[in-house]
């Protein structure tokens, strides 16, 4: 199994898993054409996709889902929830999961599990290949117990590491939207990412990568230093997306 993203941020959230003959693109949050060119960038085209999994509705995950689906004819999964806010536009071939129960996608095997965050039913994903296990979680308010489970035990970890609390408390936004944010609907700050990964089984993980941080609240360094001070490895060893330039395949 491997994964690559196509870009990580509040402009937009892409990730490939592949398996076998299996490629699944985990959220679309780019214009189709702007995904295209992201695709190529990792050797792929969008008729080489096998499906589209959708985390939650807000647009840096969705908003370019129902172009894509509709140019390459690729089915789409999403929980009724986000089904129910109705953003995605005709797509033909629209699928419902539980964010309770375990799907297959081909050689691909998809573990959803409900979080908390400003949605109507949003959900994360172990993807494992029957052998290794791939954990993803980004746009998360608060840990819980449920996500510990989940996590435990990965081979290969993508964790939202948002903002720095401080940078963010200090920042430009208005006074909501710094609680949205900062609040248990909203997003992981670095110390609530380096609490959350202090209180996983890690004995397995081989790859750790931060996601989904904020451009004007975060930097790369700061997440890094959260991350790798619970592994305590070298502050390199941990991979960051970049909004713009995503994440070169890496192999779990
Ligand atoms: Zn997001
Ligand atoms: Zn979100």
């Amino acid at each position: 199994m491997r994964f690559a993203s196509l870009g990580s941020g509040s402009r937009g959230n892409a990730t490939l898993i592949e398996h076998g003959a299996t490629c699944v693109l985990l959220d679309c949050g780019f214009s189709a054409r702007e995904t295209e060119r992201r695709l190529a960038r990792l050797g792929k085209s969008g008729d080489e996709l096998s499906a589209i999994v959708i985390t939650h509705e807000h647009g840096d995950h969705i908003n370019g889902v129902g172009a894509l689906a509709r140019k390459y004819d690729l089915p789409v999964w999403a929980t009724a929830g986000t089904q129910a806010v109705d953003r995605l536009g005709r797509v033909d071939t629209l699928h419902s999961f539980s964010s309770h129960q375990a799907f297959a996608l081909g050689d691909l095997q998809v573990q959803p599990f409900p979080v908390p965050h400003d949605a109507r039913e949003p959900c994360q994903f172990v993807f494992s290949d029957g052998a290794r296990r791939l954990g993803i979680l980004t746009d998360v308010g608060c840990a819980t117990a449920h996500i510990v489970e989940q996590l435990s035990g990965c081979d290969a970890l993508m964790l939202e590491c948002n903002h720095d609390a401080e940078l963010l408390q200090n920042g430009q936004y208005p006074p909501s939207l710094k609680r949205r944010v900062g609040g248990n609907q909203g997003h992981l700050s670095n110390a609530q990412a380096e609490a959350l990964l202090r209180r996983l089984e890690t004995g397995n993980l081989k790859q750790l990568v931060a996601a989904h941080l904020s451009e004007k609240h975060n930097t790369p360094a700061l997440a890094r230093a959260a991350l790798s001070a619970v592994m305590g490895c070298a502050d390199d060893w941990v991979g960051v997306i970049d909004q713009d330039d995503g994440l070169d395949w890496r192999e779990v």
